[in-house]
């Protein structure tokens, strides 16, 4: 990396949440815990597994085979004991575990945790009268509905392994993932509501299992009672026929620590979607680990992650980190800006959600629509935020903390990837927050900026993502592809390289800037997409941004961004003169975009991430590559 790789920040602000949210959290104090993982990380870890229950205990905590890491060897365990299990044997049995929403207020279904066992139960021994067994692949393709939920739960109940698939994917991408992993069994609905319209989705099943000899059943949720979708004998089963009459007992399969628990395919906002392997043991440990100290997770929250589980948030804190912990979540099959803009608002209040969980897409999404849509609703039941998927703005952060947050909720902003199973940087409730830099490495990690030799740069220059020892829930390997897997070990020597780009300021807080795919070298000088997003984004004018670089024979490159203006704002030349001087004040003649274009949509993953590399192809008439998992 180039030394002259600065970035400018400016004087440090800090923010520091109200005791009223932050007193007593299990976060604790961060230094004193940060010390104690380093003192001992395998004692640090050992005592985090030991609060789970174990069929039997591991003979080791971490064996670690460069690039290859095994967690808790030996060990014996089931993942939905600990969800279920463990807490329908004790207190816990008649709380609720789940509340779904539809997207009209009479569709609402609320299952306890006893009555989530017992449909997990019976649903698994379904699967199992279907031939699956353990290691087995059992692909779910499904809206976000309870049944989503207890058919993954199921699946880990008999040691198949999971694969979800967003249900907003076509025939090509559901029928690459089914292929992918051999699935032997398609879980599916008939149909996902969005905005009002049902949206079909046995007929892109039946599209995406041709060609994929694997399949043997394909099991149906039909939601639309009132016609009811034809299902071929041959193939289809009723989800609810298949659980009728089943025991609601099913005794959990015996899973060593390292037997995988679900595939998962990244979002593919850098290039073709890649299948990441989670395993049970450290995956469970580091889910539970980090819903408890990242979020404070108390028997009497109410939790809501808004992310699907088709992604890596949906399964890690929307249904695995929750659970183990037998938190109260909502979950809801709504769209943010459906029947309008205050839709997650009434939520909040209706079911007094208290950890809200979110993506900066959405936050952004709606700063454009205005500030008077939270403010309609009570959100005072709000204790703590989160979000993750991109950099939160520093004007996003602003935003949240004011409109939702009333300047008095801590908001983690949670750095992680598919690939590393958990949460890796945050600022852990407690610590001040710094706009626009997700934090410090969280106890039990080790993040560091480096250049590509692995040195760590100074504090203001820019660098290589990077975790330096490995972790219980990071994935064990690429599905069908191990080669790609050490790549991530070996591009730098001794480390994780992320492939992101990021800074840390002098007090060691990480604020990521950009992919390292997406760097913009301009006349020399290294830029990440985030900075100049960021500044674009701090203009009032300004709900969204999106920077490229484009070939420049003088400059080498030169910056072009793309804009969304809030709403009221209308494109001109003055406008865009404003925002390029705006850019230059902020960070520096280097940093300004040589065209900024005022568009009303940027290409997104079905994830909610920009897809750069497709606006870059657009603009210099290349080939995108994989866009399996750009939104419409
Ligand atoms: P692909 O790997 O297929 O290109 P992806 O990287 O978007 O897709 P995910 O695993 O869903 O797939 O996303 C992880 C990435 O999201 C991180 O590498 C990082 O770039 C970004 N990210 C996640 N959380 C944050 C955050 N809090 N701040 C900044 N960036 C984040
Ligand atoms: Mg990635």
């Amino acid at each position: 990396m180039a030394e002259d790789f600065n970035v400018k920040l400016d004087t440090a602000m800090y923010y520091t949440p109200s005791e009223e949210c932050t007193k007593d959290s299990w976060a604790g104090d961060y230094n004193q815990r940060y010390q104690e993982f380093v003192a001992d990380p395998a004692a640090y870890w050992e005592k985090i597994a030991r609060e789970l229950e174990w069929y039997e205990e591991w003979d080791q905590v971490r064996e670690w085979n460069y690039p290859h890491a095994k967690w808790f060897t030996n060990g014996k365990l089931n993942i939905t004991h600990n969800c279920l299990d463990r807490h329908v044997f004790n207190q816990r049995r008649n709380k609720v575990a789940i509340m779904w929403r539809g997207e009209t207020a009479d569709e609402e279904r609320i299952f306890t945790y006893k009555q989530l066992y017992q449909a997990v139960c019976r649903f698994a021994n379904g699967l199992k009268s279907l031939g699956v067994e353990k290691g087995d692949r059992v692909c779910i393709y499904m809206p976000v509905v309870p049944e989503q939920i207890i058919a993954m739960l199921a699946c880990a109940r008999i040691g198949a392994i999971h694969t979800v698939v967003f249900g907003g994917f076509g025939v090509a991408a559901l029928n690459q993932r089914i292929r992918g992993v051999g699935a032997k069994v398609v879980i599916a609905a008939d149909v996902t509501f969005r905005r009002g319209k049902a949206i079909p989705l046995k007929t892109i099943v039946e599209e995406a299992v041709v060609n994929a000899p694997s399949v043997e059943r394909i099991v149906v949720l039909r939601r639309d009672e009132t016609k009811p979708v034809e299902l071929h004998p041959e193939m289809e089963v009723d989800f609810n026929d298949l659980m009728e009459n089943q025991p609601r007992e099913c005794a959990a399969e015996t899973m060593d620590a390292e037997d995988p628990l679900f595939i998962l395919f990244t979002s593919g906002t850098t290039g073709e979607p890649k299948g990441i392997v989670h395993t049970c043991g450290g995956y469970m440990v580091g889910t539970y680990y980090t819903t408890k100290y990242v979020f404070d997770v108390r028997d009497n929250d109410v939790y809501w992650c808004t992310a699907d589980p088709g992604w890596i948030t949906g399964h890690s804190y929307g249904v695995y980190g929750p659970l183990l912990n037998g938190a109260t979540c909502l979950i809801a099959e709504a769209t943010p800006d459906f029947p309008d803009n205050g839709v997650w608002w009434n939520l909040i209040e209706e079911y007094g959600v208290t950890i809200f969980y979110t993506a900066p897409t959405a936050i952004r999404m709606f700063m454009r629509v205005g500030a008077e849509w939270p403010q309609k609703y009570n959100l005072s039941s709000l204790r703590v935020l989160g979000s993750v998927g991109e950099p939160l703005n520093p004007e996003a952060f602003e935003w949240y903390y004011q409109h939702i947050g009333n300047r008095e909720c801590p908001i983690v902003d949670t750095w992680w990837q598919t690939e590393t199973g958990m949460h890796m940087i945050t600022t852990m409730i407690g610590e001040p927050m710094r706009p626009g830099f997700a934090g410090k490495p969280i106890p039990g990690i080790i993040a560091d900026v480096v250049d590509k030799d692995g040195n760590p740069v100074p504090p203001g220059t820019g660098g290589l993502l990077v975790i330096r020892e490995p972790w219980p829930s990071m994935m064990r390997t690429i599905w069908g592809n191990d080669e790609r897997y050490q790549k991530y070990w070996n591009t730098i020597p001794g480390c994780y390289t992320a492939a992101d780009l990021a800074v840390k300021d002098e007090n060691g807080y990480i604020m990521v800037i950009g992919r390292s795919d997406d760097l913009i070298v301009v006349a020399g000088h290294n830029i990440g997409t985030a900075e100049v997003e960021s500044a674009l984004v701090s203009h009032e004018a300004v709900a969204e941004a999106a920077v490229i670089g484009k070939p420049d024979a003088m400059k080498g490159n030169v910056i072009k961004a793309f804009v969304i203006l809030i709403e009221g704002y209308q494109a001109s030349e003055k406008l865009i003169n404003e925002l390029t001087y705006h850019v230059r004040m902020t960070l520096g003649p280097i940093a300004i975009p040589s065209e900024i274009e005022v568009v009303d949509a940027l290409p997104k993953t079905r994830s909610g991430k920009i897809m750069r590399r497709v606006l870059k192809a657009r603009e210099m008439g290349m080939d995108p590559g994989d866009i399996s998992t750009l939104e419409d």
